[in-house]
């Protein structure tokens, strides 16, 4: 199940860390959830690595050659990075350091030493920020999913699923046998509208998406009492 989980991300981070350990540990942790990880060991080594293809970077701030706040300086400079969202590394904690990486265009600062769970939390929230998640085009199981058009294909066949239908397949999709509540699918999917949709009104937006999905409908499996999650194992033995 994990090795499925890491050829649907895809998401590239770079890791710019001198502390070997440290760069070592994270990127153990990071790519056991599922990333694809480089690391570079000194500022130059990072500006060379980091080209259009990264989706995110943690930037240790005293790093050799080059520093962490000039990395970030030259890449938002260019066209090519400018949008890469970058989560500071810095072991001082006193506020001016942390004030200058966001001036700089950094998206988040990250104070060491700080556990795995809090580096991965961080990873995700400026992942979810910059939308990058959601704009990979997955392909498992002869589902295909292309994000910037909403379209879903089987087996090369264009499902037609409405906006909520793609938005809904797409998030279980990228999560593969975790279990959403209803609530969490109104937050993923609807975000500042949530309230004004029910629980009922995603049972209904489900059965739709299974009506269409026909004999693959058994890839979105009911959580009795809980929610829902994408069971790709199942459908595959069934
Ligand atoms: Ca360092």
């Amino acid at each position: 199940m994990e090795k499925k989980a890491k050829e649907i991300h895809e998401i590239q981070i770079l890791i710019a860390e001198d502390e070997e350990d440290i760069a070592e540990i994270t990127r153990h942790f990071l790519e056991d959830a599922g990333y694809s990880v480089d690391v570079a060991y000194n500022g130059r080594e990072a500006l060379e690595k980091i080209d259009s293809s990264t989706d995110l970077v943690l930037l240790d701030v005293m790093l050799p050659e080059i520093d962490g706040y000039e990395v970030c300086r030259q890449l938002r400079s260019k066209s090519e990075t400018e949008e890469i969202p970058v989560i500071f590394l810095t072991a001082k904690s006193e506020d001016d350091d942390q004030i200058q990486g966001l001036n700089l265009g950094g998206d988040d600062y990250i104070v060491k030493p700080s556990t795995m769970e809090v580096i991965l939390a961080r990873v995700q929230s400026a992942l979810r920020r910059a939308h990058v998640s959601e704009v990979k085009t997955i392909e498992l199981l002869g589902l295909t999913l292309y994000p910037k058009q909403y379209k879903a294909l089987i087996n090369g066949e264009n499902l037609h699923l409405t906006f909520t239908e793609f938005q809904l397949i797409n998030c279980l999709v990228r999560h593969p046998s975790q279990i959403f509540t209803r609530d969490e699918l109104l937050e993923m999917v609807w975000h500042d509208d949530a309230l004004t949709v029910t629980n009922r009104t995603i049972d209904v937006h489900m059965k739709n998406l299974r009506d269409k999905l026909g004999d693959f409908s058994g890839y979105i499996e009911t959580i009795w009492g809980i929610g829902y999650r994408f069971n790709g194992q199942e459908s595959l033995s069934g």
